[in-house]
């Protein structure tokens, strides 16, 4: 079985280490990957400091993934050896149920398989994710990369572009749409640019000063603050959607003010603690609060070839992965610029 260098968390809240595993032998239906980059996502913190609850350890985080193909088994159609690919989220789903059938997996009835921090279809066997130098996945759910991509920077498309592009799909935003995104981290600069490429007006809503031009940069044409009077006067019944990407418990009802009659916010952000809802500002306006997660396999790839001809990519730090306890304390301060990437050369 084809051993695998990785880092770990052996126990919850404790820094990460150097972990070796073994990988499945690729099966008839399977793609193995040689791991190039793997994305740092805000989720990744939650799972190993065991915010979610039901964390299992050891745990190799890792779910925005990009590499080369190393082997195919016999009945793979899609992928020969030396195709670059990616794996994001999910890596397996029962492909029965109704979700399924509509290629929205994410959703799966029975739930999907997570890429890690989930067990197998078989119900015993741990996943591990992309923190490795190596990864056996199921062909379905294999992404292609077009050569037009960046393969470092093309890794957060997996998860943080996936995750803000099927909302704004979803709440068909496009030209003449006023969408505002919280928080400016891995997800929320996607969100910018993803909007932005789809013709959208952007504006970003920060809990710092520290972001503005960067936003500017990104695609979003105003810049505020989630902390000032101002905001609230200015913007009230403003947004058609707001893409809420906050990792912390924050006070939604005032923000859903920003919100058109009849717009949306749509929480992405999942913090550890919940805070109340009150009904008044859904009702005076017949505004929704919704929530969205990752999405399907067609989807991404759609998101992927729509990145490729967009020339739309993430802003990346790339760190070897000896850094990664180290990043895991900066994106708790809000300060990454605007995803960490671990080149997994930094593993071999
Ligand atoms: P990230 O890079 O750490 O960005 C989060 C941003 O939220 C920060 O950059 C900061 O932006 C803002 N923020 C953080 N703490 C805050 C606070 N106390 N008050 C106000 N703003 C705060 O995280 P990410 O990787 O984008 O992930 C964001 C969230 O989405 C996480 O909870 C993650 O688990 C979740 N997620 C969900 C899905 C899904 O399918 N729904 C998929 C992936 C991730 P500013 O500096 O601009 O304020
Ligand atoms: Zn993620």
């Amino acid at each position: 079985m084809p051993s695998v260098n990785s880092y770990a968390a052996y126990q919850a809240k404790e820094a990460l280490k150097p972990y070796q595993f073994e990988r499945r032998e690729p099966g008839p239906h399977d793609v193995m990957i040689d791991i190039l980059y793997c994305g740092v996502c805000h989720s990744d913190l939650h799972q190993v400091r065991d915010e979610w609850g039901g964390a299992t350890f050891p745990m190799v985080p890792g779910h925005e993934i990009v590499g080369k193909v190393s082997q195919v088994g016999s009945e793979v159609k899609k992928f020969k050896v030396g195709d670059s690919v990616g794996v994001g989220c999910m890596v397996d789903s029962c492909q029965e149920c109704a979700s399924c059938g509509e290629g929205l997996e994410q959703y799966c009835e029975k739930g999907f398989v997570g890429t890690y921090n989930s067990k197998e279809r078989d119900g015993k066997t741990s996943t591990q994710g992309g923190y490795s130098t190596k990864i056996v996945v199921k062909e379905d759910f294999v992404l292609k990369i077009s050569p037009r991509l960046p393969l470092d920077k093309a890794a957060p498309l997996l998860c943080a572009g996936i995750t803000t592009y099927s909302p704004l799909r979803h709440w068909k935003v496009g030209p003449g749409s006023k969408v505002a995104v919280m928080g400016l981290g891995g997800l929320g600069h996607m969100a910018v640019k993803l909007a932005a490429a789809m013709g959208a007006e952007v504006t970003v809503i920060s809990s710092s000063n520290k972001k503005k031009e960067d936003a500017h940069r990104l695609g979003a044409t105003q810049y505020v603050l989630g902390s000032e009077d101002e905001t609230f006067k200015k913007y009230n019944r403003y947004f058609d959607l707001i893409i809420n990407t906050v990792s912390a418990s924050l006070d939604l009802n005032r923000f859903l003010g920003l919100v058109k009659r009849d717009g949306a916010m749509v929480l992405l952000g999942i913090p550890e603690r919940p805070e109340p809802i009150h009904p008044f500002p859904l009702v005076m306006g017949r505004r929704s609060l919704a929530g969205s997660l990752i999405g399907g396999i067609k989807e991404t790839q759609e998101m992927l070839d729509f990145c490729a001809e967009k020339g739309v990519a993430s802003d990346i730090e790339l760190i070897p992965v000896q850094k990664i306890n180290e990043a895991y304390e900066r994106m708790l301060k809000g300060d990454v610029r605007y995803r960490f990437v671990i080149d997994i050369a930094s593993l071999k």
